[in-house]
């Protein structure tokens, strides 16, 4: 059964590029029927922080992956903080030491760097082997000055072949990878040790991470290979390494971009629907020619053997038009729930909409849901039924974008709809073209520029004569005053 498992360092923000290794990780098990294992690797306490897992926690459940193991849910190999399992890692490295996997090292860096220049070596080869097989006098004599060990895993003298589930055969050869820390001299378990012996225990079946993981891997294959030989472990995991994802110049797209945090994407409003399916398609893609689908469609048709080795560019106009296409696709309630937290942050609601407030909603969402793509849109677009009428502000540019005819358009307007006897869409509409376009001969193409303006504030907005039908014809009445004046 497929296990697989995601174990994200907690610093800083969740970077999109973690998120999709969660992504694809839950897919495959999803899809397989197999089990999802999230594991805290917190043990760098320097620059571990709770605030950093909880944001990974929360990015999870926004995202809708969810685990069948880990903090919080627990499962047969809690627990699933690294920073708690420090006597396993301890048992763990004793073994590897005592069956001859591990040795104690004892040379510092500047001693391996002598000894490399000496032998007319490039200095930062690294690690050289020497301590493998010290005799006891030697050993001794290191202990006598005052040094401490670190626990070193011997690399074989042969190649490391990978059979990389995204990237084929990968050929580590032999000596080029030296001998590896796994323990500090004070005692502290590294990554290089944890994270496979982790995976070895909790049975994990695919590794699926990121590409800049990929120089690790003949090391903790290695090490996975001496936990299956001294039985602590059924088998040494297939892996499988995502491709990058690029930002601006072909870079990597590191924390530093802004468009890698991905709290930045839901501030912005992004769907987690949206999210989902653009980041599914970092690396990875449903079918030819098809960009979007749901995540019941990410699970069913989700397979590793997909994935491409090829960089993923980090696009935000497609994020954004992939998210539109999202947008459509809810009911115009639930677009309406999902706008309420921007609208608020906006200032433009005071908490739960009043009664006629969200009459107004209910009548404008339809309106804006084709025309949008990120919530961030929602306040712009909506603001203007939200807003008492003296306080609506009428935007530069859109002040800026009146002709001269503005003011006669606005009178003939508001004489047009005073004492219209039905105030909808389209009696609206009939009557201001009556009085604009055939009255003052103003071409239909800026015909109601003004009344958009008078009416939204804006250049932009939902179309007009509904906008005018939702708002009423007082409130309508006065805004066209307003501007006139
Ligand atoms: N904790 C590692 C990281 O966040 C995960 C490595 C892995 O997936 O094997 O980079």
């Amino acid at each position: 059964d497929v296990r697989v498992r995601f174990c994200p360092s907690p610093t800083g923000t969740p970077h999109v590029g973690v998120m999709r290794a969660a992504l694809f990780n839950w897919a495959y098990a999803r899809h397989t029927g197999g089990k999802l294992v999230f594991r805290i690797e917190d043990t760098d306490a320097a620059r571990d922080s709770q605030e950093s897992m909880d944001a990974i926690v929360e990015g999870l459940a926004w995202l809708g992956i969810d685990y069948d193991e880990g903090p919080g849910v627990g499962g047969p190999h809690a627990p699933y903080r690294q920073s708690e399992r420090r006597d396993l890692y301890a048992d763990v490295a004793r073994r590897l030491l005592e069956e001859g996997y591990a040795y104690e090292s004892w040379s510092t860096p500047e001693e391996v760097e002598e000894r490399h220049r000496a032998a007319g070596r490039d200095p930062k080869l690294g690690y050289d082997g020497f301590d493998r097989d010290l005799s006891a006098g030697q050993v001794q004599a290191f202990r006598d000055e005052g040094r401490e060990p670190v626990l070193r895993v011997r690399m074989p003298d042969e190649d490391v072949v990978v059979d990389d589930l995204v990237r084929g055969r990968v050929v580590f050869p032999a000596g080029s990878v030296p001998d590896f820390v796994v323990v500090r001299a004070n005692g502290q378990p590294l990554y290089t040790l944890v994270n496979p012996v982790d995976d070895a225990v909790m049975g994990i079946t695919h590794v699926l991470r990121g590409e800049d993981l990929l120089s690790s891997t003949p090391r903790q294959v290695v090490l996975h290979r001496a936990l299956v030989e001294v039985g602590l472990s059924q088998r040494v995991p297939q892996f499988g390494h995502l491709p990058l994802v690029l930002g601006e110049g072909n870079r990597k797209l590191s924390k530093r971009d802004p468009e890698s945090d991905l709290f930045l994407h839901r501030e912005r409003g992004l769907l987690p629907e949206g999210m989902v399916n653009y980041l599914a398609l970092l690396g990875w893609s449903i079918a030819p020619d098809r960009d979007v689908f749901t995540r019941e469609e990410l699970v069913a048709a989700f397979d590793v053997r997909d994935i491409g080795a090829n960089p993923a560019r980090w696009d935000q106009k497609k994020a954004e038009a992939i998210n539109g296409d999202h947008l459509r696709m809810l009911a115009p309630e639930v677009l309406l729930d999902r706008l309420l937290p921007h609208l608020r942050s906006a200032g433009l609601l005071d908490g739960d909409p009043t009664p006629t407030q969200r009459r107004l909603l209910e009548g404008a969402v339809p309106l804006v849901q084709t025309r949008m793509a990120v919530l961030s849109e929602g306040p712009g677009m909506l603001g203007f039924l939200l807003v008492a009428d003296e306080d609506l502000v009428v935007e530069e540019d859109a002040l800026g974008a009146l002709r001269p005819e503005a003011a006669d358009v606005l009178d003939a307007s508001a004489a047009a709809l005073v004492d219209l006897p039905e105030w909808d869409a389209a009696a609206v509409e009939a009557a201001l073209r009556a009085a604009v376009v055939d009255g003052l001969g103003v071409k239909p193409k800026f015909a109601f520029g003004p009344l958009r303006t008078a009416v939204t504030g804006r250049r932009v907005s939902p179309p007009l004569f509904e906008s005018m039908e939702l708002l009423g014809r007082e409130s309508s009445m006065l805004r066209i005053a307003a501007l006139r004046r």
